[in-house]
């Protein structure tokens, strides 16, 4: 089977070092593999993500020369597709609208003895619309009152039998605990769907067959391979790599504008430089 691998970005600031690093990654393992490095934009979000840093990112990758195959693919021109997951998850049973906002989960939180946060450090949900009964749903949403939709967590994991796991290169068979999510988020008040739902969609419909991407992302993993497992899509590989950091050690952010290809391209930097700075500062972490 031939490797498709991707790059998916969010579109929330200018690339920075570790991005480039990061497809540098993912397109050297298709061309080496003989394979397809495909560009996904992952811009679901409407509050954090702008048309203009869209445009950055293809802007300095084709400067860079680094080349991807195929269209690009949008997330925000999919939008139907999304739906129709949630129905279908919907139509079993396994999705339940949510009311509430932040300060009243942050207030139920406060009121609970412990205070787990789920790994995208959101505090973990402690279930208030689970309970709602199906009439009470149908007042609230009768009335306008706008609602997020949320994986009741317990069904998903009784829906799907057996223990989850990934393959992890270099590692092996890891795995998973979804249960750490809680009652996951898979369309927000003010998102059509969530980062989970797409991505695992996405990679699924476009073939993706590796995913290379940061250490960072290595927990969402786990609630990912679970939404594999409930909509029947095939589980890619992973490999998640190390994270770049500056001189003080710190992970690389679109904040920091000093490491952003616009920043080094402006002070005269050529892309070839940029490149072998990606790559050495990559090759200098893997050696710490
Ligand atoms: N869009 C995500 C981000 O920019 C990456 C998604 C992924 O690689 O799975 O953080």
């Amino acid at each position: 089977m031939s490797i498709t691998t991707r790059f998916a970005p969010s579109p929330t600031g200018y690339l920075h070092l570790g991005h480039v690093f990061s497809a540098l990654i993912a397109r050297r393992r298709a061309r080496d593999e003989g394979g397809r490095f495909l560009l996904r934009i992952e811009d679901i979000d409407p509050g954090r993500c702008r048309p203009e840093f869209a445009t950055a990112i293809e802007e300095d990758l084709a400067w860079l020369g680094i080349d991807w195959d195929g269209p690009v693919r949008v997330q925000s021109q999919h939008l139907p597709q999304y739906r129709a997951v949630l129905d279908t998850l919907a139509a079993r049973g396994l999705l339940y609208p949510c009311f509430c906002t932040r300060s009243e989960i942050a207030a139920e939180v406060i009121r609970s003895t412990s205070a787990p946060h789920t790994p995208d450090g959101s505090p973990l949900y402690p279930g208030t619309c689970r309970r709602l009964s199906a009439a009470e749903r149908a007042a609230r949403i009768a009335r306008g009152d706008r609602y997020a939709l949320r994986l009741d967590m317990v069904r998903a994991l009784a829906a799907v039998p057996g223990s989850l796991t990934f393959a992890e290169e270099g590692k092996g068979v890891v795995v998973c605990n979804p249960a750490q999510f809680g009652d996951a988020v898979l369309a927000r008040k003010d998102a059509p769907a969530s980062y989970h739902l797409c991505v695992t969609h996405d990679d699924a419909v476009q073939g993706v067959t590796l995913v290379t991407r940061g250490s960072d992302l290595q927990p969402a993993t786990d609630l990912q391979r679970l939404l594999q497992e409930l909509m029947g899509w095939p589980a890619p590989v992973y490999a998640h790599h190390h994270l770049l950091t500056d001189s003080a050690g710190r992970r690389l952010a679109k904040r920091d504008n000093a490491a952003t290809i616009r920043a080094l391209r402006a002070a005269g930097t050529t892309a070839e430089a940029v490149v072998s700075l990606a790559r050495e500062a990559g090759e200098d972490i893997s050696a710490r």
